[in-house]
């Protein structure tokens, strides 16, 4: 078979299925040879290597997974792309297509039943009405993970990478930055992809961290403070963590913290690397907020 990576021949198959791009699952299929290349280097597979494919759309990066992988598991929501997906996948026998919402599968059992336990690589192009959940809940879940390449919004991209003192810092950045190495492999215009999407794209490598750059006792807590300092991002530490519908906690306690970490009274929420946070989430610990 052909590879599918071109516009005719994207949109042949799909006529020939009789199948329209649907918006609601975030379909943007890839047209672009050199961009699959690049995120297939980047994610460095090899012939050992397990990978799940969220979202294989019509098969147009899962043809070049299974050429580099040991075996691919890719999972696809919608049920029109599944008979399109046994065609353009037809010549490779170390692929399996799950018709699943990646949002409901066991990924951790998954992981553990295909893979014996061992760490997986996660490759995609992801729907970008839930990239957060996805890659959080990979993370949090605790899923045997080696590292994700995958497809995002170039904001979201940026959002995962930066550090303090840019706008783009936040609650995702410390997030990510907690469970893993952020690199951005390329940026991605709206030519590359059939439907062209509104925004901008970049492909990012997330390396998994086999420990946690930071040692914090309880990381729950720390994440929920997170939140709560950003939620208003404008408002000093101490206002944020007061008025939080997450915490209430009392001003005198975040100034006896901030005084013990010898920072200003007046210092805000988005100036504090993950240390500082998990410095400030052991000494507000315990307290009864
Ligand atoms: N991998 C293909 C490519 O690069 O051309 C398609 C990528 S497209 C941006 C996202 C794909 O994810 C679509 O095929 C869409 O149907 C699928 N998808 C959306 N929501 C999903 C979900 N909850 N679970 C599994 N797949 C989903």
């Amino acid at each position: 078979m052909e590879k599918l990576v071109n516009p005719q021949e994207t949109i042949r198959i799909l006529q020939k299925y009789n199948v329209k791009f649907q918006k609601k699952y975030g379909q943007n299929f890839l047209i672009d040879g050199r961009v699959l290349e690049k995120i297939i280097d980047a994610a460095e597979i090899g012939s050992d290597d397990f990978v799940l494919e969220i979202g294989p759309g019509i098969g147009t990066m899962t043809q070049y997974l299974a050429e580099a992988a040991g075996r691919v598991c890719a999972v696809e929501i919608d049920a029109k792309l599944i008979p399109i997906l046994q065609e353009t996948l037809a010549a490779y026998d170390n692929v399996t297509v799950l018709h699943q919402d990646i949002m409901k599968l066991d990924l951790k059992e998954l992981a553990e039943r295909e893979n014996g336990g061992r760490p997986i690589k996660v490759v995609a192009n992801l729907p970008y009405y839930i990239t957060t959940p996805i890659i959080m809940g990979l993370f949090e879940k605790d899923v045997p993970l080696e590292s994700l390449t995958v497809m995002v919004q170039k904001e979201v991209a940026d959002r995962m990478q930066v550090g303090p003192g840019t706008k783009d810092y936040g609650a995702l950045s410390l997030a990510v930055q907690y469970y893993a190495k952020p690199y951005i492999v390329a940026n991605v215009p709206p030519n590359c992809f059939i439907p062209r999407p509104a925004v901008g794209s970049a492909v990012i490598r997330l390396t998994r961290y086999e420990q946690p750059p930071v040692a914090v006792k309880d990381p729950a807590f720390m994440f929920r403070l997170i939140r709560a300092s950003f939620n208003q991002r404008r408002k000093t530490l101490q206002n944020g963590l007061k008025n939080s519908s997450e915490l209430q906690i009392p001003k005198e306690a975040v100034a006896a913290a901030l005084e013990t970490m010898g920072l200003p009274q007046s210092v805000r929420g988005e100036a504090l690397d993950l240390a500082q946070f998990a410095q400030l989430a052991d000494l507000l610990l315990g307290g009864n907020f």
